[in-house]
């Protein structure tokens, strides 16, 4: 989506950035009671070649060890087991996203139809979240979310929407980008084309009306879909059509993979529900995400960065 025109030098900053960053890490590390600081050792080699003067090194460090105590201490208020780890940069160069094996439909060449993938093909070691539907509207889980400072994507679906579209225009005032997952969750692959783009387009205009933004992003309910959607998803506008590799609930995991393990770039589906839908709130789940992903050295990336 992001045309990548750089010139050497700003290339040159952001890898010194980037080896900053790590060094910065490496020093606070050693004062981190949480853990996980094995994760940021630098390799040997890894100094920037033009790294700039100690005093820009040390005031840089000190932001990072202020970020670093606000999230350890965010982690203890949400009453997590450890503090999220911090993302990585933005990639320089989007990976390239191409339709996952299996998930072809037929009768097209890939380059036609927006891509359906289940993971993010990068080394970093991130994991991707979205929320889909929008049937809970749980205040805490915005506290939550701003306080730990965890990006996800939210995949809405118009008619749970509507009784409350503030809730939704709150998150993205926090940079949550809100996309496409139609306007009454049909079972797609049972419609005409025409029906089809019915519910994606007209979903396309409600999120631009209300929210000032078309999405790029669709996910099909039930993630089910046929050459049909594909094609009236493009026509509507959409670029990526992101599925899942895991599934977080309130109680448990569900996996796509018989390993049962997360790998980076890997997308996880969770929803807006509440104990009303499953056994416990919005932060339960949220807890349950991240004290698996935490625990593993993941951090979670933001997805739009990515594409
Ligand atoms: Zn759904």
């Amino acid at each position: 989506m992001r045309a990548v025109v750089q010139n050497d030098k700003s290339r040159a900053f952001g890898r010194a950035r980037v080896g900053l960053a790590v060094l910065a890490l490496a020093a606070i590390a050693s004062g981190c009671a949480q853990g996980g600081s094995d994760q940021v050792t630098p390799a040997g080699g890894q100094q920037p070649l033009d790294a700039p003067p100690a005093r820009a090194l040390e005031s840089y460090a000190s932001k990072l060890r202020a970020a670093h105590a606000a999230r350890g201490a965010a982690a203890h208020r949400w009453d997590l087991k450890r503090a999220p780890l911090p993302a990585p940069p933005a990639p320089e160069e989007k990976p390239r996203i191409r339709t996952r094996e299996g998930f072809e439909v037929k009768g097209h060449e890939e380059s036609d139809l927006p891509p359906v993938f289940t993971r993010i093909p990068t080394r970093d070691k991130v994991v991707f979240l979205t929320i889909d539907d929008g049937a809970e509207k749980d205040r805490a889980f915005l506290r939550m979310m701003s306080d730990l400072d965890v990006p996800y994507t939210a995949f809405l679906s118009g008619y749970l929407v509507k009784d409350d579209p503030r809730y939704f225009r709150k998150m993205q005032a926090r940079g949550v980008v809100l996309n496409n997952h139609t306007l009454h969750h049909p079972y797609l692959p049972g419609l005409s084309y025409r029906a089809q783009k019915r519910e994606i387009c007209g979903m396309q205009r409600y999120i631009l009306k209300r929210f000032g933004k078309r999405p790029t992003l669709f996910r099909p309910p039930y993630g089910s879909y046929n050459r049909a959607t594909l094609r009236a998803a493009k026509a509507c506008g959409i670029e990526y059509v992101p599925l899942w590799n895991e599934e977080v609930f309130a109680d448990r995991w569900e996996y796509r993979e018989a390993d049962r393990k997360l790998r980076p770039g890997d997308i996880v589906l969770t929803h807006f529900r509440g104990p009303a839908q499953w056994k416990g709130t919005m932060p339960d789940m949220i807890r349950r995400f991240l004290n698996k992903v935490t625990a593993e050295g993941y951090a979670v990336g933001r997805l739009e960065d990515y594409l």
